[in-house]
């Protein structure tokens, strides 16, 4: 029996993995960097105990100290969460030389299953279909550019170590082969360590679909079905989904039944996720195989009721599985809606910061809510941007889709930057509606999902305005008479504002006049906001503005961000149905104005690294010619030129570190040349 479990990991499935122990009775002990000291997954367990410091590899990663710990600690077993130490043989190992019970497969099958290209070899004896492809040793340019050209393009290269989507270039034709192996090979030594590439077929239209796995130590093995991974970005998921649309019942068992295959093939234990590419002819092919418990398992537990952590912790100790293939069904239909700190809009980047502000939905036997951080609590670039995973039950998949969009409308964070109005706007989306998935779904959307960047609606407008005004007031009422107030009062219209708000570059005037005085406390106010106009009441309760407008009554929420102490302007978020909108009280004008215009597009994106310079100095290059690849976050991203000019100077060389927003080069637009030479 485990008695005494300690969770190898942070964040979301840290906690995941702690609720469950708690049901069971079992202690827990989290471990935690510097970075996470006043983290969640601390503050649940039972125990916590320091590790090192921020950077994963000086604690998270720190295979022999974590055993120590769980030695000194009297715990008897150790659950690896998933990414960190979850797919680490030696890891596995250590524990069982240890008499630790690792919550995972046996090393060898960890082993067996670390390369892909390895698991190919074995899934090809085992009878498994494999994306057709190239998965040998030899590694030499030559051999790779010939498999591709052999096979005709386009081809997908791929890392042997890889995962998360790194490491991985699609080439589209054979003059492009080169740049795209030189790039993928640099992308995996610096996430993996090693560069050693596949080459496969690249399917055009597939689906992701994957099954859930289970085995224990007595030679039982059942899938739990499947999930539909398909929408994804940068080769990396967002949403996913159980049963799959359209899935028949012929083909999930042939899925179902190759899956188990797999797993027996290599004796796995414990839970396991075998990834197929589904064609759209029904045919599918094996990609890997994931030795641990995925991000996105809550689906597959919210369609069966079953809890995969609690099946994990009892295989582990070896009981036979919980049920029989025969005795699990699929009811209803779930999705899981990844949320992450990053910009849909600025090529979904990851994005660091501050969560200023955080309010999940309410959880209830419908919304499940994973999640790692607390309000305050800091994105740092140490650890996966990933804030939370919102997870919905529907009884099929219409009602469970109008479930998530509910539920993303009512998860409001501020302070960084998410995709959860873009998450929004997918539920919202036909395509995705009539479940027109293939894994290029946001590639193929890409024009009309950027029309989900929020912007604002004329029915925010009033919205804003009160909650201007009402917030003035509250700052101003004791303290000042209304001419002193920061909005623009009219010392010779006692009941008449004027403010002026600005949202992103447009600057919006509403005149503002009180038309019933009679509730001095929540008097009624007429707002004209260009040929707009309004009756508004409202008052400020908490951190939501209850407005009524043209009779109708909302409660919106809103947060007011912390300005730069030289700023004179306060910026406000609402969070309406509609998306989050930032904006900005701008006020009076004192003459002073400090409008900088800097190319975003030669800026850092975010903290990173220089890896090359792709022309060199006092070059002349047109309109979109890469200039330089940094790296952020284990992610290449290519500087591109912003109009035809000339590259006057790099200001970092390749490898020097660089700040988010820093200036990397001096570029010289043809249309400033022209103004200077004239
Ligand atoms: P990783 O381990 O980095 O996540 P995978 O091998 O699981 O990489 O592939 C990730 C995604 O890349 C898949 O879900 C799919 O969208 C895409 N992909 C992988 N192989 C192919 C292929 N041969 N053809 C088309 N798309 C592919």
């Amino acid at each position: 029996m485990i008695k005494k479990l300690l969770i190898a990991n942070r964040g979301e499935i840290a906690c995941r993995v702690i609720s469950t122990a708690k049901k069971r009775g079992i202690k827990t002990v989290a471990v935690f960097s510097d970075a996470d000291r006043n983290a969640l997954h601390v503050a649940m367990a039972d125990e916590a105990v320091y590790i090192g410091e921020a950077p994963a590899k000086d604690s998270y990663l720190r295979a022999e100290h974590i055993i120590d710990v769980a030695k000194t600690h009297g715990v008897d077993a150790i659950h690896p969460g998933y990414g960190f130490l979850s797919e680490n043989a030696a890891f596995a190992n250590a524990c069982e030389a240890n008499h630790i019970i690792f919550v995972g497969p046996p090393a060898s099958a960890i082993e067996a299953m670390g390369s892909k290209s390895a698991a190919k070899h074995i899934m090809e004896n085992a009878g498994v279909p494999l994306v057709p492809g190239y998965h040998g040793d030899d590694q030499s340019t030559a051999i790779l550019k010939k498999a591709a050209d052999d096979m005709g393009y386009p081809v997908l290269l791929k890392a042997a170590a890889g995962g998360g989507g790194k490491g991985m270039r699609q080439v589209w034709n054979e003059a492009d082969f080169q740049n795209a192996l030189d790039a993928a090979k640099r992308e995996s030594l610096s996430s993996f360590g090693e560069d050693h590439m596949l080459v496969e077929k690249y399917l055009t239209k597939p689906r992701h679909v994957e099954i859930q796995v289970f085995c224990d130590k007595h030679g039982n093995g059942v899938y739990l079905f499947e999930r539909d991974c398909s929408v994804q970005r940068r080769h990396q998921k967002i949403i996913e989904e159980a049963p799959a649309p359209g899935m028949t019942q012929a083909i999930r068992s042939q899925m179902g039944e190759a899956a188990i295959k797999a797993a027996k093939a290599i004796d796995y234990v414990g839970a396991g996720t075998v990834e197929f590419l589904l064609d759209e002819d029904g045919s599918f092919y094996f990609m890997e195989m994931n030795t641990r418990l995925q991000v996105e398992h809550p689906v597959t537990e919210m369609i069966t009721g079953e809890d995969l952590v609690e099946w994990q912790l009892k295989v582990a100790q070896g009981e036979t599985l919980p049920k029989t293939q025969d005795q699990l069904e699929i009811r209803g239909h779930a999705f899981e809606a990844r949320i992450y700190a990053e910009d849909p809009y600025n090529d979904f980047l990851p994005v660091t910061g501050t969560l200023n502000t955080l309010s999940p939905p309410q959880s209830t036997e419908l919304v499940r809510v994973d999640t790692g951080v607390l309000e305050g609590d800091e994105v740092s670039i140490y650890y996966d941007p990933m804030i939370a995973k919102l997870i919905v039950w529907g009884d099929d998949r219409e009602l469970a889709l109008q479930r998530l969009g509910q539920a993303l409308e009512q998860y409001h964070i501020d302070g960084v930057t998410t995709n959860i109005d873009f998450l929004a706007y997918l539920t919202r989306f036909e395509p995705f509606q009539r479940a027109e998935l293939t894994t290029t779904f946001v590639d193929k959307h890409i024009d009309a999902l950027m029309a989900s960047k929020p912007s604002y609606h004329q029915d925010d407008l009033p919205l804003m305005a009160m909650l201007v005004l009402l917030r003035n007031q509250a700052q101003n009422n004791a303290a000042s008479a209304p001419w002193q107030s920061a909005i623009g009062w009219r010392s010779n219209l006692r009941y008449s504002a004027h403010i002026e708000f600005a949202i992103d570059d447009e600057l919006l005037e509403a005149e503002c006049t009180i038309t019933d005085a009679s509730a001095p406390l929540s008097p009624h106010w007429s707002i004209k906001i260009g040929e707009y106009s309004w009756l508004v009441e409202g008052q400020l309760v908490g951190n939501e503005l209850h407005i009524t407008v043209n009779d109708v009554l909302q409660k919106i929420r809103f947060a007011e961000r912390k300005s730069e102490a030289s700023e004179r302007n306060s910026h406000y978020v609402i969070f309406t149905p509609r998306g989050t909108l930032a904006f900005e009280h701008v006020l009076p004008d004192l003459g002073d104005s400090n409008n900088v215009d800097s190319d975003a597009s030669l800026t850092a994106p975010m903290n990173g690294t220089i890896v090359t310079h792709l022309c060199n100095q006092g070059d002349v290059v047109t309109k979109g010619t890469p200039i330089l690849v940094m790296e952020a976050m284990k992610m290449e991203h290519t500087i591109n030129a912003p109009s035809d000019g000339t590259v006057a100077e790099f200001y970092y060389q390749p490898g020097e570190l660089v700040d988010g927003g820093a200036t990397l080069l001096d570029f010289i637009a043809d249309t400033e040349n022209k103004r200077g030479e004239s």
